[in-house]
């Protein structure tokens, strides 16, 4: 093997450059966005440095602290309140990018609502100037699609983007990727997750998109419903949502990175949004024939006590270590969870 390629490893030797942590931001602070805080502060190789809300957004190169800024969102309602380092904005998302110039990736923790609101921040940051890396954990296919009509943009703009990096789409469709290896040929991939949460208000973006997969709700509808509505809902069914062959872009993730049709994909699941404790065990199963012709099922199922928070949130920082390496290799454009393997975040 030549010398130079052995000392070029396929992962672009990230590592090499991480004397300095890499500087990462995450954008909305629901359920999620706090989470991501929180997953980010024991780590040496990132620092947690720009936020942002509705209302306002935070930002320090040299680093956010995690309870404060959940403290002052929580009691004021925005991280604009942040003693010296919160700015309160009506245009936050626009007003961070343009101000915090130092920022090596962001995670969108932001409700895709309505369902073309990730692909309007998607070209804010092109327009912005600003170079980089994003990841989402967008769920619906219709939305991965627009984010991969903006591929050749974000090329241009020397942006790669790594879209559906959560836990379904995400971890389980990336394990699917690896799973279908053992096969010649994938018959049908199988998501069921179950996600309990203590109260949905925790977490009311994911509750209200969840919503909208229900039989006779639109994205809109959902968008639309009051607080109240959604808790009226809520108790009719005791807390839990059922769904069933949702509009999961696991599928055009898959398909696209040539394992199996669309239409083998399915996904559905539980979420109790009354109890911390998961309805049922999430999983994946991949279903295919091998070469020698057997039939046969892998499964692959996470561990009950993990969270929602935590299956996402972890996945969606490995795709941004590994999207950075990319873009330290002039790697633009848009990506998926099912092409690239995440790097883990030390
Ligand atoms: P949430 O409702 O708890 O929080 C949303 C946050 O975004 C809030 O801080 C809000 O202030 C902020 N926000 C809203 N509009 C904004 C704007 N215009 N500018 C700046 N900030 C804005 O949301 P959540 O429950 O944490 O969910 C976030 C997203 O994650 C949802 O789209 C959800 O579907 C997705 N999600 C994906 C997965 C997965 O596995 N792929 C799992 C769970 C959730």
């Amino acid at each position: 093997m030549p010398q130079q390629y052995m000392s070029a490893p396929v992962n672009g030797g990230l590592q090499n450059h991480l004397a300095e942590p890499l500087r990462v931001g995450v954008l909305g602070f629901g359920g999620l966005g706090q989470a991501a805080c929180r997953v980010l502060a024991p780590k040496r190789e990132m620092r947690w440095v720009a936020a942002a809300d509705q209302k306002g957004y935070a930002y320090n190169p040299d680093g956010l602290n995690a309870d404060a800024c959940i403290t002052a969102y929580q009691s004021q309602g925005t991280l604009g309140y942040l003693d010296g380092e919160g700015t309160l904005s009506s245009d936050s998302i626009r007003e961070l990018i343009g101000q915090a110039r130092q920022v090596d990736g962001y995670f969108l923790a932001l409700p895709n609502l309505p369902n073309t609101f990730m692909a309007s921040v998607a070209e804010e940051f092109i327009r912005s100037g600003w170079q980089g890396v994003l990841v989402d954990a967008i769920k619906r296919t219709s939305a991965v699609e627009q984010i991969l009509a903006l591929s050749e943009a974000l090329k241009a703009a020397g942006i790669t983007y790594l879209t559906g990096c959560g836990a379904t789409p995400g971890l389980l469709t990336a394990a699917a990727a690896l799973a279908a290896q053992s096969y010649s040929e994938v018959h049908r991939v199988k998501i069921t997750f179950g996600v309990g949460i203590a109260n949905w208000e925790a977490y009311r973006a994911t509750i209200r998109e969840d919503i909208a997969h229900l039989p006779g709700y639109t994205v809109e509808q959902a968008r639309a419903m009051s607080d109240a509505e959604v808790e009226a809902l809520l108790d009719q069914t005791n807390g839990l949502l059922t769904l069933e062959n949702m509009e999961h872009a696991d599928d055009i993730m898959l398909e696209l990175a040539g394992i199996c049709d669309r239409d083998r994909v399915m996904v559905g699941g539980v979420v109790d949004t009354r109890n911390p404790k998961k309805p049922l065990s999430t999983n994946v199963q991949i279903t295919g024939r091998t070469f020698e012709g057997k039939i046969s099922t892998h499964t692959f199922t996470l561990g009950d006590e993990t969270s929602m928070a935590a299956n996402v949130c972890g996945p969606a920082f490995g795709y941004l270590k590994a999207g950075i390496a990319l873009h330290r290799r002039g790697v633009y454009g848009v990506l998926t969870a099912a092409e690239v393997m995440p790097q883990f975040v030390r």
